[in-house]
């Protein structure tokens, strides 16, 4: 658009300045910018809007081999995301027996073979960590892969485009429609995309709540009109949001609400992967009939457009590396089609660094696709990667399924008994985390001649150890009676939990023991 067709855009010696939000995915290609100064004379015409208005993308259909590595990330993540909560895990008697739950009730996170306690949320918080290093590795790897194949917005817009593409038809008659008037012919066509859209949203929502109660029997209980009203907010929330971000906003989320693609812009450099127009192989820009005229005058790129029209995010990739491209590389699909039909080398558009590409304009030869993607900074988020799997999963290994602690009655610290024995009261939870029931010994050490006794063992069985059973999968709080002879002085002392089965964990809960008259 030159500044005739832009009254925003002054041309001042041969720079263009511009008050207008420029985003990368609208600045003119051919223009630098820069700010006005405050030294200069104010400018007359000042923009009207501080906005762009939207134009809705209408992508065109494709094929080849990027459209298909998206259809099969596409089938993955959401078989994925809807059959994960149907999956079966044999857990015992005791437990759940949800393959993935989130079990809010009584604070439990099971995945497959591993159960995380509330205590243990560090293996959560190392997950989390992991995957964020993930999207660092993936990053520094291949780009911006997440972005083009695996984000939820950029699968459920996927699947909201081609809904749009069954009902409407390809680009064209996409374009033609949303141009035309109102009739009863495009009031049923919308009326029918919009409840599939949400359909689409409400499955998305239903498929969601099943991550926090068992799955059949919530799903009955939701028909039923039984389960908890949680669920029906829930699933209300999230058909409107898949609705309105994946079915409307869709690229607009990636342009300017989501944070990745900040984030990643300063994370990639010249070595960084990234979907690029070969410039000094495509310009100058002309048709084929153009190139039969004029001999050596013209680059490959015929300027037909079929990159932009396939672009999910509605940019021109050679207009060079912006924030709106997902890398999707649906664009080396359409121009590699475009090369073949025309008789000249794909790859016009293509997956590649900027350094690759400064090399391969001065004529040398690319390098090997691994040296791209193997370089330091790869190896070294890989290593931090697998230190932190590594550490987790060693830790997962080892952790104990025992668990003690012990809290001393503070009023009264000790009471004394009629024949001269001194008396303390503790409240002792004990933890057990197998999905059976265990019995478990407490036992007093480093308190000589002590003995207890609990709320159902009575003080007549009172000794130094006792037998209790702690359910399966449960905290158990037990009252414990602790009594030493006459003469003890205050001392610290431990409670010793040991399991009576083949594993014999234990676990040791310190605690302290008062006495009348001064330590010695
Ligand atoms: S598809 Fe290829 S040839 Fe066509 S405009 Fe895009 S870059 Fe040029
Ligand atoms: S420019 Fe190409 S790679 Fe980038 S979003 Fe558009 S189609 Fe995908």
């Amino acid at each position: 658009m030159s500044s005739e067709e832009d009254p925003t855009l002054v041309i001042d010696d041969g720079i263009a300045k511009t008050n207008e939000p420029v985003s990368s995915s609208v600045a003119e290609p051919a223009a630098a910018t820069r700010r006005h100064e405050p030294h200069e004379p104010a400018r007359t015409n000042l923009p009207q809007r501080l906005y762009e208005k939207r134009e809705f993308v209408h992508n065109k259909r494709i094929d080849g081999p990027f459209r298909r590595f998206k259809w099969a990330m596409m089938a993955i993540t959401l078989t994925i995301y809807y059959v994960t909560p149907w999956i079966r895990w044999d857990r015992g008697p005791y437990a759940p027996d949800q393959a993935v739950l989130v079990d809010l009730a009584n604070r439990r996170f099971y995945m497959f073979g591993i159960e995380i306690w509330p205590h243990e949320f560090y293996f959560v918080a190392g997950l989390l960590i992991m995957a964020g290093i993930g999207l660092f590795l993936v990053t520094s790897a291949v780009g911006r892969a997440w972005c083009g194949y695996a984000c939820p917005q950029t699968v459920w817009t996927d699947v909201f485009q081609h809904v749009d593409r069954f009902f409407d038809g390809d680009r064209n008659a996409r374009k033609r429609l949303d141009a035309a008037p109102w009739t009863w012919g495009k009031v049923v066509r919308r009326a029918a995309k919009w409840t599939v859209y949400l359909l689409i949203g409400f499955w998305t929502g239903g498929a969601w709540i099943m991550y926090f109660a068992d799955a059949p029997t919530l799903v009955e209980e939701f028909w039923r009109g039984e389960a908890a009203p949680v669920a029906y907010i829930t699933v209300a929330i999230l058909t409107i949001t898949t609705v309105t971000l994946g079915g409307f906003m869709r690229e607009q989320v990636c342009i300017y609400m989501c944070p990745w693609p900040r984030i990643q812009t300063a994370m990639l450099d010249e070595k960084s992967l990234i979907v690029t127009y070969k410039d000094w192989r495509g310009e100058p820009r002309g048709s084929v009939k153009k190139a039969r005229r004029q001999p050596g005058q013209f680059g490959d790129c015929i300027d037909c457009q079929q990159c932009v029209q396939v672009c999910p995010t509605g940019i021109d990739i050679r207009e060079g590396p912006q924030v709106g491209c997902i890398t999707c590389a649906l664009c080396i699909d359409a121009c590699d089609r475009v090369m073949n039909d025309i008789g000249r080398p794909r790859g016009l558009i293509d997956y590649a660094t900027l350094e690759d590409c400064e090399r391969e304009a001065a004529g040398e030869a690319p390098r090997p696709i691994w040296k791209t993607i193997l370089h330091p900074r790869t190896v070294a988020y890989f290593l931090i990667w697998c230190s932190i799997g590594l550490g987790l999963l060693f830790a997962l290994g080892t952790r104990s399924h025992t668990d003690l602690t012990v809290a001393a009655d503070r009023n009264p610290p000790f009471m004394l008994m009629s024949d001269g024995s001194i008396r303390n009261s503790y409240t002792l939870r004990l933890r057990n985390m197998e999905s059976r029931p265990r019995d478990m010994t407490i036992a007093l050490e480093g308190l000589t001649g002590g003995v207890l006794w609990t709320d159902t063992i009575s003080k007549e069985q009172a000794a130094p150890k006792q037998t209790v059973r702690v359910a399966a999968d449960q905290v158990t709080t037990v009252r414990a009676y602790v009594m030493a002879p006459p003469s003890t002085r205050a001392t610290d002392f431990a409670f010793r939990l040991t399991s009576l089965d083949e594993q014999g964990e234990f676990d040791i809960g310190q605690a302290r023991f008062e006495a009348p008259g001064e330590n010695p």
